[in-house]
């Protein structure tokens, strides 16, 4: 059984005695072409170690940071998407500390006046709406990475690459306001989309451009004080999110009922063996002797460069998914499902675009179109860019909206259009799809089914209705699934009618 499986079932119990206390830090990549205080690329994916690096992000005594404009933008931007304030004039820090990956000895950050305070995030949870109070978002420089290798006579050696050292990242800190692990999991969920959303990170966890941490704690039910808490790292899904806060909680609630005092722990999360583990004792936290940073200049946030940056937000998850339902009458589950898939917004907005009814272009975006995306490679292909297919989407659901084309040879077409880039109209052809409300054909068919099937014409005269459904089918069948239905119906009642007089 899964710890989330686990932690639901004790959870029970637990819950009526402990309330869960969650906080969560994200550290996020922040999507810009050069690193945080020096013009080294942040292209440095899939290359060989230390070769994006100068003097500054090498950390050589003498060199000079420059403020990165486009990342301070970015978390000006995400501050504005988290309701969040920002400071009349704000500055970096020097955090202080040893690590060999930190050749300087620290880290420029910032530490009383973040970039942006006092946001909030809300989102759909299994049980309802929920708001996330976010305590600060502020801007700071990655560290190298450190590569633990055997050598070729046994030994264990350190190896450091400073390639991602000094590349701009942006720290998330929520207020403690988080009760559930789903609460945990569904705020990195949304936050992902949102940075996702303004542009400003991939984040993509498993490549560690989205790096949440959770503080958990529990206190008594009813208590007021907070517990004490325990840092949990090295989760590289939404789903460990989930998972590893689940077994904290069920893991400091058993300490808790033996009696034992919890210690302020760092722990990883081992996503294999679905347990945490102690990574780092942290009892006196570590004085990081921040003082500002004085090779910088303070930063004055400009009224006229905010406005302008607010005026570049592009439309926020929360309120596309809340217009699709005001005002296009989708579902709340249909407009999530859209919101959630950058391209199937743009296609959808497409077919709207172009005419077609909201509702009739979410069914198809949300079901044909994701299904065949997630099923085909081809997903990168000229043909599916958004506006392209948008096009022949719509002339096809047109087609369907008058009759032309039954919903199964049209998925048929779609499918194959997706496949190849073939244009609609011509696979229509191909597959000779065109004809089937073409009415004088009908009759011929249908003509050649009364004939063939005299004792069913008897029990429709004798007033047997389902012999129309049989007679129908048997129109389908002799057409391929290509008749409109509703149109041989039409014909069928015209001509027993008719003869039946
Ligand atoms: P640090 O700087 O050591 O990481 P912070 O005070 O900035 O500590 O808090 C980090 C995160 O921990 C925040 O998201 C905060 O909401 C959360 N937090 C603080 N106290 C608790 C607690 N007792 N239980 C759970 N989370 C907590
Ligand atoms: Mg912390
Ligand atoms: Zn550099």
């Amino acid at each position: 059984m899964s710890a989330v499986g686990a932690a639901a079932g004790a959870g029970v119990a637990v819950l009526e005695r402990y309330e869960p206390v969650i906080g969560i830090e994200v550290h996020c990549q922040l999507k810009t072409a050069s690193k945080m205080f020096c013009s080294c690329s942040t292209e440095y994916d899939g290359a060989p170690p230390n070769t994006h690096v100068c003097p500054v992000c090498l950390g050589l005594p003498g060199a000079l940071p420059v403020i990165n404009r486009r990342a301070v933008e970015h978390v000006l931007a995400t501050g504005l998407a988290i309701e969040a304030t920002n400071p009349a004039t704000t500055r970096w820090d020097r955090k202080n500390y040893f690590y060999p990956d930190l050749p300087k000895g620290y880290q420029i950050s910032q530490y009383d006046l973040p970039l942006a305070a006092h946001g909030r995030l809300a989102f759909e949870t299994s049980t309802g709406p929920f708001t996330v109070g976010i305590r600060r978002a502020h801007l700071e420089e990655d560290t190298a990475k450190l590569v633990h290798v055997t050598t070729a006579d046994g030994r264990t050696v350190s190896l450091v690459d400073f390639n991602r050292s000094g590349a701009p990242l942006m720290e998330i800190v929520t207020e403690p306001d988080i009760r559930t692990a789903e609460q945990a999991r569904r705020y990195a969920e949304e936050l992902q989309l949102l940075l996702r959303a303004i542009g400003v990170s991939d984040a993509d966890m498993e490549r560690g451009q989205l790096r949440v941490e959770a503080n958990v704690s529990l206190r008594p039910r009813g208590a007021e004080t907070f517990g004490t808490r325990v840092e949990v790292k090295n989760m590289n899904s939404f789903r460990s999110v989930e998972r590893a806060i689940a077994f904290e909680i069920e893991r400091q609630a058993a300490a808790l009922d033996a009696g034992e005092t919890l210690t302020q722990d760092t722990r990883g999360w081992d996503d294999t063996r679905g347990v945490t583990y102690v990574m780092r004792s942290k009892e006196d936290s570590q004085d990081y002797r921040y003082f500002p940073e004085p090779d910088l200049p303070p930063l004055r946030l400009d009224p006229a460069w905010l406005a302008e940056i607010r005026a570049r937000l592009p439309e926020l998850p929360a309120a596309r998914r809340a217009r699709y339902q005001a005002a296009l009458g989708l579902s709340a589950y249909d407009a999530t499902v859209l919101v959630n898939e950058p391209r199937a917004i743009e296609l959808f907005e497409a077919l709207v675009g172009a005419g077609i009814e909201p509702k009739r272009a979410s069914n198809w975006v949300t079901g044909e179109y994701l299904r065949l995306l997630r099923r085909f490679s081809t997903a990168d292909a000229a043909w599916l860019e958004p506006s392209r297919l948008g096009r022949e989407l719509a002339e096809l659901i047109r087609l369907q909206a008058a009759d032309q084309i039954t919903a199964t040879n049209a998925k048929e077409v779609f499918e194959a259009h997706f496949e190849t880039g073939q244009a609609i109209a011509a696979i229509i052809a191909a597959r000779g799809f065109t004809k089937i409300s073409d009415e004088a054909m009908l009759e011929g068919t249908v003509d050649q089914v009364l004939a063939a099937n005299p004792s069913a014409v008897a029990d429709v005269r004798a007033g047997k209705p389902q012999a129309i459904g049989f007679l129908v089918g048997q129109v389908m069948k002799a057409t391929r699934g290509q008749a409109n239905a509703a149109l041989v119906g039409e014909v069928l009642r015209r001509r027993l009618g008719g003869q039946g007089g």
